[in-house]
């Protein structure tokens, strides 16, 4: 049996907001029976995107990260709820009964990712239901889906075993595993939000005049074990990535020729050395 499942590549979002603009779209003043209450104007982010900023200036990135319902097969938003408020389907999607869920705020607090949203007026908790009433009329997208521009969002329909293979085969990533709820949310490139990296620009001084190291060996070293190895680029740029963050010291040694240098690097988060002089 085949299940829907969302892939989001982080490397292709820029945060456009298209996806949330059209998700609101579709659920701002609209209701869907048995799906979906109408999603309110103002505070919640069924599609919300986490952003991070990576480094320092002139070395710096920035990860965009959509994030949404993810529809858990082992959700335990579905067993906190109560009259079954909230179930599963075959087809993987959860969706909260807009009226078996009435008055059950504490569903908000149930949700370990904090994409259950509270609706004030309606007194109703709610989530981004995977578009279920469009798929039921045999739409093969989400609305997120149908308006990226980049491609960064897309919904897919496998069985499990095939969504595991692509999973291995592609690298695909889940937020948080470690609690367990088996998400079907798929990140591709999430590295460029979760890990970090330690970079920087080896120059040397010649006649009194500075310019950037091309082609200079650099190796990162931790506990007396060289862990990675790269050479400078022609602006003299080198950068370790997919580190773990708070991994703690990191020794960087720069050859070039006769000439070494070593650097020390303590990693909480991502960190520019700065120019390096041989
Ligand atoms: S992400 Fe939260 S609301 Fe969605 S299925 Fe998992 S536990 Fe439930
Ligand atoms: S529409 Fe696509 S690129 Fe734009 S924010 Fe959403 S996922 Fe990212």
């Amino acid at each position: 049996m085949s299940k829907w499942n969302m892939i989001i590549d982080v490397a292709e979002c820029t945060n456009c907001q298209l996806c949330t603009l059209a998700t609101m779209d579709e659920y701002v003043g609209n209701e869907f029976p048995g799906y979906a209450a109408p999603m309110p104007r103002h505070g919640h982010r069924w599609i919300d995107i986490l952003q991070k900023e990576r480094g320092q200036a002139p070395m710096i990135d920035i990860a965009y990260v959509p994030t949404m319902c993810n529809h858990c097969d082992d959700a335990p938003c579905i067993k906190a709820a109560k009259n079954g408020a909230i179930a599963k389907r075959e087809d993987g999607i959860v969706i909260i009964d807009p009226v078996k869920a009435k008055g059950q705020k504490d569903l908000v607090a149930a949700c370990p990712y904090g994409h259950i949203w509270w609706n004030e007026e309606l007194q109703v908790p709610q989530h981004w239901p995977f578009d279920a009433h469009l798929i039921d009329q045999g739409w093969q997208q989400t609305r997120g889906h149908q308006s990226c521009p980049t491609g960064a969002m897309r919904a897919v329909k496998l069985d499990d075993a095939g969504m595991a293979r692509m999973a291995r085969e592609e690298r695909l990533e889940t937020i948080r595993p470690e609690l367990g709820t088996k998400p079907r949310v798929y990140y591709r490139n999430l590295w460029r939000y979760a890990k970090c990296f330690i970079g920087g620009t080896v120059a040397t001084e010649v006649d009194g005049i500075v310019d950037c190291v091309e082609g200079a060996l650099v190796r990162l070293v931790r506990a007396g074990t060289v862990v990675a190895e790269t050479s400078t680029d022609n602006y003299g740029d080198f950068k370790f990535d997919k580190l773990d963050e708070n991994s703690g010291t990191y020794t960087v040694e720069v050859v070039k020729g006769g000439a070494k240098k070593s650097v020390e690097a303590q990693l909480g988060a991502s960190v520019n050395l700065g120019e390096i002089r041989l």
